[in-house]
């Protein structure tokens, strides 16, 4: 007779993010000194924040590379905005994009990346606190979840050497603005970013109304919109997912989607795709809207997180 021993093993802890995000917040603490404070530190923290997780993050990492809701003209322009994408500390971009996309696909079950399923805490930063072997930014991990940009050498290379380029940043604050500079600028600027990107993560998928009866528990939610730029219309987001748009109602304000229209005007952003929103109230089984949403329409589409050039893309449309 033989008997087997089934072994759960402890979460191994994932220290370099611990140490490098740990000491972000450590060096931010220091913006309470009224010594490191001036209005120029100020100006470049909300300015940085915007350019770092507005742009870089956003716009770029997820409404371009991992959606690939709209174009850039020319394309090599991608690259300077994923570098400004990096400086946000968030990873390298093909890393990114790869764990965003396995979110779409598994959203809030048991695959899922960060489901507040498991906890706010856990949604919000435990997440990345532990080591997930099923997400392991390997090769293989990549040639799965975004191969088209697995396969840019100019996109492998700024992911690999991701990390330079926000130290790079706050060596030039330090330069150009000294102490006071590098910890409004630096460290306050990347806690802030941090945080208001979790909270799309976290609250986004708690709190808020649902318009579209989508697979997961993801909410629009009015405030982490406004911190984000438009990313807290996640759960328009989660419904049409490629398209460039996430404020879908009039009060829904998405100043990512200004900038992507606004640059089309000049020729910089062209095949903006859109979202045609059925504006009818869902079948009797669909799942009840919470807090009072209304649905509109119901959305199962678990192919949408395909990047572009897939002909199976749902509700999409060149503008
Ligand atoms: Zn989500
Ligand atoms: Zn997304």
């Amino acid at each position: 007779m033989t008997t087997t021993t089934v072994q759960t093993q402890a979460p191994r802890t994932s220290w370099i993010p611990i140490i490098w995000i740990g000491a972000l917040h450590v060096g931010a603490a220091f913006a309470l000194l009224p010594s490191n404070f001036s209005w120029s530190a100020v100006a470049i923290c909300l300015f940085l924040h915007w350019l770092t997780g507005g742009i870089g993050i956003c716009l770029t990492y997820h409404r371009l590379l991992t959606h690939r809701s709209f174009t850039l003209r020319p394309r090599w322009l991608e690259y300077p905005l994923t570098i400004i994408g990096t400086m946000a500390s968030e990873g390298g971009p093909i890393g990114w994009v790869a764990d965003h996309r396995r979110h779409h696909a598994f959203s809030d079950d048991e695959h899922d990346t960060h489901t507040p399923l498991q906890g706010f805490f856990w949604a919000h930063m435990g997440w990345w606190m532990v080591v997930d072997d099923t997400s392991r930014h390997t090769a293989a991990y990549y040639k799965r979840w975004a191969p088209d940009l697995y396969k840019d050498p100019v996109l492998r290379w700024i992911d690999n050497y991701h990390i330079l380029f926000p130290i790079a940043l706050m060596g030039l604050l330090y330069a150009a603005g000294g102490w006071s500079w590098l910890v409004w600028g630096g460290f306050l600027r990347t806690i802030l970013v941090l945080h208001t990107t979790w909270l799309v993560n976290s609250a986004s998928h708690i709190w808020g109304y649902r318009t579209h009866a989508t697979r997961d528990q993801s909410t629009n939610l009015w405030w982490v919109a406004a911190l984000t730029y438009g990313e807290g219309w996640h759960n328009n987001h989660h419904a049409f997912q490629t398209s460039a748009r996430h404020g879908l109602d009039w009060w829904e304000l998405d100043p990512t989607y200004w900038v992507i229209k606004g640059f089309s005007y000049v020729g910089i952003t062209g095949n903006i795709k859109l979202a045609k929103v059925q504006r009818k109230r869902a079948a009797a089984d669909a799942e009840p809207a919470l807090n009072g949403g209304t649905v509109q329409s119901i959305v199962d589409d678990p192919n949408q997180f395909v990047p572009a050039d897939d002909p199976h893309q749902f509700a999409s449309v060149e503008s």
